[in-house]
């Protein structure tokens, strides 16, 4: 029979450690499709099987949604052959429910990175149609200036062609290194470095810090996650 252990299962739904669920299971305390089960190598399937704790249904969660700060270094995948990728910065508790990146950053950018497993979520988010704005910091090699600012605004014309759309450039330092935030509303490859290329600017380092309304949790160290909070779930949806 395939399907989970279902001391796996429980310690994944929160109740407990794997060692506390499988005191929960032999104690009796656990029915599957109302039948006692003792054994917690007992294979379950989640969201099929019924299973009950001290009577209470166990509501299977089926989807998880993390806030990655991401490092530099890991690739925004969940599997590479070579590269270190973002959802090995996760336990197996997480792991275990397949998410996956939404977007992708640079494998040199850190920042706001959505994980989660929730494809419907993710297709809205990523949708060129919606526009959902994108801001990064970064820091430039160079000098920007208001001439940059109204480029940006205007549009700049990338290295195959592409004229972009409006975006919003705020100087937060000029001289030689530059600090800047951006906002896009559209996401081609590499589009933040490509941008600065196209003025003669060279970006040497970039975090995004949000996306749509969601932004990212400055408690966070890069390679630090958290789970979206109800609030924040509500308003990506
Ligand atoms: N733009 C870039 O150039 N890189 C990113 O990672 C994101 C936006």
């Amino acid at each position: 029979k395939g399907g989970q252990r279902l001391d796996k299962v429980l310690a994944h739904m929160g109740f407990g450690t794997r060692n506390e669920v499988k005191k929960l299971v032999k104690e009796g305390w656990v029915t599957v499709n109302g039948e006692p089960v003792g054994n917690p190598g007992f294979h379950v399937l989640p969201g099929r099987d019924q299973i009950e704790v001290d009577g209470e249904p166990v509501v299977y969660r089926q989807h998880i949604f993390l806030m990655l700060n991401k490092p530099q270094g890991f690739l925004s995948a969940t599997e590479d052959k070579f590269a270190e990728v973002v959802v090995d910065l996760l336990p197996p508790e997480y792991r275990f429910f397949h998410p996956f990146p939404v977007g992708r950053l640079d494998k040199d950018a850190e920042g706001l990175l959505l994980l989660t497993n929730d494809g419907k979520l993710a297709h809205q988010l990523l949708s060129p149609r919606k526009h959902v704005p994108k801001v990064y910091y970064v820091i430039i090699s160079g000098v920007v200036t208001e001439a940059d600012v109204e480029a940006f605004r205007r549009g700049v014309i990338l290295d195959d062609g592409y004229r972009t759309m409006p975006a919003e450039l705020k100087i937060l330092s000029s001289g030689p290194e530059s600090r800047v935030e951006l906002t896009i509303y559209e996401g081609k490859y590499h589009q933040v470095k490509r941008m600065f290329e196209a003025v003669g600017k060279k970006v040497v380092y970039l975090k995004r810090i949000a996306m749509g309304p969601l932004v990212l949790d400055e408690r966070l160290q890069p390679g630090e996650y958290r789970e979206l909070t109800e609030e924040e779930i509500k308003m990506l949806r």
